[in-house]
């Protein structure tokens, strides 16, 4: 027995589940449990993944400012006020190294996203879960839960596995009711998704207790490379840099995230098509008797009678080749997770829940 002991509350974290991409013995088997964009990433970040090669013997920027200029462009945000990492799984990591440690409260609500926990029980601080009504965040709850030991709460709008979000209003409404020692983290990862959103950018403007966090993982495609990025107040922006590792993104992550911001067109398109397949998958899964939140986002969150039949559902999609995510580990286990993929996916998801469906009736 080693006598190397890891610090405390590192026990507490789970090991990550997920991420299967095959099912044994089953052919032509679709993936829709990690919310990836069906259709991938964009052409032109592709060529620059491609043009990256000649340059692999050299260190990549450690200041990010191509990126960080192009995200600049797009969005009309101050480059200085951006930081770029591995994944905005991160960028999460980075607040909760730099702003809390034992003895402070990380706060995320009922069913927030799980790099919450983990690393806020990484740095050794307390997880403070806050309770969800009917599975949207409650700005209320959070702030009868807030006090000065909260240094960050996170919420995902759109959130995940919920698919749900609250308005600009609600989350202002937060913003200025917590405490003045605590940094309101908005994760904006599938911000993409809802036509004209901000994600909070603008609260992040006029405000010094606000970060969001954005990802190239989701409706831009490129979730294998890890590419994430924060905007925030600039001594939040300087006080991250100082944790982040001087060469934490690479030559080729940061070339093909720059390509792809820039081609809105095709990000365009994979909204367009996400929102039409989404619909018509919540309609079709309504129609044999299973329902869902209306989601902003690029999964749906499929309820069912309880975890027993979430259960078998769950078996009958992998027997079709059909790999959609449990959500037990978030407190819902009577529900899936299924990400929105293609047309051909999506009906495949609706035949086979319809035929699960049939054959339990
Ligand atoms: N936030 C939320 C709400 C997510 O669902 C995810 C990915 N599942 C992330 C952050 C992290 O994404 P990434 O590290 O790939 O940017």
């Amino acid at each position: 027995m080693t006598k190397i002991t890891p610090q405390p509350g590192i026990m507490e974290i789970a090991l990550y589940q997920g991420g299967a991409a095959h099912v044994e013995g089953v052919a032509n088997v679709v993936k829709l449990s990690s919310n990836e964009n069906p259709f991938g990433p964009s052409p032109a970040a592709i060529a620059a993944v491609r043009d990256s090669a000649a340059g692999l013997h050299r260190y990549p920027s450690t200041d990010h400012s191509g990126l960080r200029r192009a995200i600049g462009e797009v969005t009309g945000l101050d480059p200085e006020r951006i930081i770029c990492g591995v994944g905005s799984d991160e960028i999460i990591s980075f607040l909760c190294q730099a702003y809390a440690g034992p003895g402070d409260e990380v706060l995320y609500t009922e069913h927030g996203f799980s790099m919450y926990r983990i690393s806020a029980l990484a740095v050794g601080a307390t997880p403070v879960v806050v309770p969800e009504q009917d599975r949207v965040v409650d700005v209320d709850a959070i702030l009868a839960a807030a006090n000065p030991n909260t240094r960050l709460v996170f919420i995902a709008n759109p959130a995940n596995p919920t698919g749900t979000m609250i308005g600009a209003a609600e989350v202002a409404r937060l913003a200025a009711g917590l405490p003045e020692e605590t940094l309101l983290v908005l994760d904006g990862a599938y911000a993409e998704y809802v036509e004209g959103f901000d994600a909070g950018a603008a609260l992040v403007g006029t405000r010094d207790n606000v970060f969001m966090t954005r990802t190239f993982s989701k409706i831009y495609g490129l979730g294998g490379l890890r590419v994430g990025w924060g905007y925030g107040p600039q001594e939040i922006i300087d006080v991250l840099n100082r944790v982040r590792g001087p060469f934490n993104l690479s030559n080729t992550a940061l070339a093909a995230a720059e390509a792809a911001i820039r081609d809105q067109d095709y990000v365009e398109k994979c909204r367009a098509e996400n929102a039409r397949w989404r619909a018509w998958l919540a309609e079709a899964l309504a129609e044999c008797g299973v329902a869902s939140d209306t989601s902003c986002a690029n999964f749906i969150l499929a309820r069912f009678s309880d975890a027993a039949e979430a259960d078998a559902c769950d078996e009958h999609l992998k027997s079709q080749g059909l790999i959609v995510r449990k959500v037990a580990g978030y407190g819902l286990p009577q529900a899936l997770r299924i990400t929105i993929g293609d047309e051909d996916s999506c009906r495949r998801v609706a035949a086979a829940v319809r035929a699960f469906k049939g054959a339990a009736a």
